[in-house]
């Protein structure tokens, strides 16, 4: 458990996002949970990464004098962040076999119950009811170019990933992404 410096409420660990400074004094979102250093935790709200900006509670929290230059756009620094980290995941799962394309494909394997998570591109959410069925959890995500591209394939209007425990985890991630899109908080 840990506590995000905004809001001060205690999260478990995965919910939130760790950031670590650089020796240069650089803001690093630490979204593989992997950089050594001291690091201090936000939850994904956006007013809680605004008010820690804002009142400089990072610089105090981290013990070191952050720059301006890094308060500002770390909002966007940490979404970018966790859409690399999805990009990069949903490269793995169609290297293991785990992602399906194609409109047809995705209905089969939506029969046999194999689809744990679907992932619409942003272009096609106004068809979300297509494949809204049998509570097979939707999320949108990129759009369809980069949905593609981040599967190794032509751009993708809907992607079906078979793995239940990586859909779990690309949830929790496209999740955090969105709640730090501009006009959330
Ligand atoms: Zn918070």
């Amino acid at each position: 458990m840990r506590t995000c410096i905004g809001c001060r409420k205690v999260f478990e660990k995965t919910a939130l996002i760790r950031i670590v400074q650089a020796p240069d004094g650089q803001l690093i979102p630490d979204v593989k949970a992997k950089l050594p250093g001291r690091g201090v935790y936000l939850c994904s709200r956006l007013s809680c990464i605004q008010k820690a900006v804002r009142k400089n509670i990072l610089s105090r929290a981290l013990r070191n004098k952050v720059p301006t230059s890094e308060l500002t756009g770390l909002e966007e620094k940490i979404r970018d962040a966790l859409q690399g980290k999805l990009q990069a995941f949903l490269g793995i799962l169609r290297k293991g076999n785990r992602i399906v394309v194609g409109r047809e494909s995705i209905r089969k394997r939506l029969k046999k119950r194999e689809i744990h998570l679907l992932l619409l591109a942003e272009e096609s959410s106004g068809r979300r009811t297509d494949y809204e069925q049998g509570n097979i959890p939707l999320r949108i995500l990129f759009s369809r170019e980069r949905l593609g591209r981040a599967v190794g394939k032509s751009p993708q209007p809907v992607i079906g990933v078979l793995d239940e425990r990586a859909s779990l985890e690309l949830i929790r991630l496209v999740d955090m992404a969105d709640r730090l899109s501009p006009g959330r908080g």
